[in-house]
């Protein structure tokens, strides 16, 4: 059977001397100004000066991203040096992640076996976390399926300057966004609703997460007629995913909600091949719930949580749900399918009102759910959508923290009657294409009662085109960090 490239995950650890243990590469930060950190000031004082002389030379800039790779002139110590440029501005989280990942990226082109990263002496001792996530991230790649890996994993990441005990948080964060990365680049016929589900309960395995599955048998009593009907057409059944946190006592939980369409061909309403050539990644909403609670429950974060994600393949059969079907939600509010390919919020409707009769305190959604909001805001940007401003901000902030970039969309009432069905109490699209992304939030605002609700549309940034040097193309892992940031700083 075809297997995928089993996760390599180094030993980390800290280490004390970064200059003279033997080592394959020491990696050291150098900022625009020139300023030595103390790992580039040992080095120039064992080697009558060198690294000064790189730098007066204009060898080494400290260029914003710029990696130079040196050979060391020191005969013990590492026998490579990678200088990571800072730039001339302040730093924040996202370059304390970003820079380490990039040198990790760098690195992973041959085989080395002891890796020291010496950033944390460029950055504030909060950013540390970010330093060890970004490396661990870095050891994920897209190409699974690959007879020759393409990264060769290094033995051991060291960190100078790093306590074990940030290490590990830094690194369940590293993992738990490349856990996600890798349930979205899976091809298909790997991961679809049921084998999604068998993942997380492996995954949760040892965690203090409890997982509950619903089959087909059990989301027919459940009156999940909509996750059911899109999940009509294809010969792999739906299901639907519930994972339980219990770090907070006896508060409400917070309940993160994620769209997990596996595959999205657009059924009836099909996609020509350069529309579903991605469409494996239409169930990164779900593996980013997914990763959010094993890393917080891997964290022990003190709060109680409660994760659902919606899974079906929307594909094309006899059974396929139809343009002009009339589904009873099982929230009892009727929907008028005017477009098979607008799935993902059929999917969410059951998903969200299961969530509501958990009596969250607050739920956030995550769904690769619309074209449209790329074409407001580009593939980089998380699209916001809210009935609760407070929340809207506080998840904001977060996002701020660590740098991922997201805007709010409008919520207008005047919305309300483009999703109006003639037939049903709403249609599953809005009035042509206008406003898109914004429709969609507006079907989905039916199904969350007056629960403080967010919903985040991440079709763009979920999944590149390309790669960056910090990060492979292909799945991304955007939005981890942010909720985690959120869920740890919510009191
Ligand atoms: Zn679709």
């Amino acid at each position: 059977m075809l297997e995928s490239t089993p996760f390599e995950i180094p030993v980390f650890r800290p280490v004390t001397d970064p200059v003279s243990e033997k080592t394959d590469v020491v990696v050291v930060g150098l900022t625009e100004s020139g300023a030595l950190t103390p790992t580039l000031s040992a080095i120039d004082g064992l080697t009558d000066k060198w690294i000064s002389r790189l730098i007066e030379l204009g060898q080494l800039r400290g260029k914003q991203g710029e990696l130079s790779l040196l050979a060391s002139p020191l005969s013990d110590g590492p026998v490579m040096i990678l200088v990571v440029g800072l730039g001339n501005k302040p730093v924040t989280r996202s370059d304390a992640f970003e820079s380490s990942a990039s040198a990790i990226r760098k690195l992973v082109d041959r085989k080395r076996d002891r890796v020291v990263v010496s950033l944390a002496e460029s950055f504030p001792e909060e950013f540390q976390e970010q330093i060890v996530a970004g490396a661990v991230s870095a050891c994920e790649v897209q190409a699974l399926y690959q007879a020759d890996p393409p990264i060769e994993v290094p033995a051991s990441i060291e960190f100078s300057g790093i306590g074990q005990a940030v290490i590990d948080r830094g690194a369940v964060i590293g993992q738990s966004i490349n856990q996600t990365r890798r349930l979205v680049n899976e091809p298909p016929a790997m991961v679809y609703p049921a084998s999604f589900a068998e993942r997380v309960e492996e995954l949760a395995a040892g965690t203090e997460l409890q997982i509950e599955v619903w089959d087909e048998n059990k989301l027919e009593a459940e009156g999940c007629r909509s996750i059911l009907a899109v999940g009509a057409g294809s010969s792999k059944p739906p299901r639907l995913v519930i994972m339980r946190y219990q770090g907070g006592g006896n508060e409400a939980p917070l309940a993160l909600v994620g769209k997990g369409v596996t595959f999205d061909s657009g059924g009836l309403s099909l996609k020509p091949s350069d529309a579903m050539v991605d469409m494996k990644c239409d169930m990164a909403g779900a593996a980013t719930v997914v990763g959010v609670m094993l890393a917080a429950a891997k964290l022990g974060l003190r709060k109680n949580l409660i994760g659902l994600c919606g899974l079906a393949e929307n594909m094309v059969s006899g059974d396929s749900y139809k343009l002009g079907d009339v589904i009873e939600t099982r929230s009892g509010k009727t929907i008028e399918i005017l477009n098979t390919d607008a799935e993902g919020r059929v999917v969410l409707a059951d998903t969200l009102d299961v969530a509501v009769q958990c009596e969250p305190q607050a739920i956030v959604d995550l769904a690769t759910l619309t074209g449209a909001c790329m074409v407001a805001l580009g593939t980089e940007v998380v699209g916001m959508m809210t009935n609760d401003q407070a929340l809207c901000d506080a998840v904001r902030q977060a996002a701020e923290v660590q740098g991922e970039p997201v805007w709010q969309l409008p919520m207008f009432e005047l919305y309300d009657e483009k999703v109006k069905s003639k037939v049903a109490d709403i249609k599953n699209v809005g009035e042509g294409r206008w406003g898109g992304a914004i429709t969609a939030a507006k079907f989905l605002e039916n199904f969350v009662g007056d629960v403080p609700w967010l919903h985040l549309d991440i079709a763009g940034p979920a999944f590149a085109e390309s790669p960056k040097s910090h990060r492979d193309a292909g799945a991304t892992g955007v939005m981890v960090r942010t909720l985690l940031q959120w869920i740890a700083s919510k009191d």
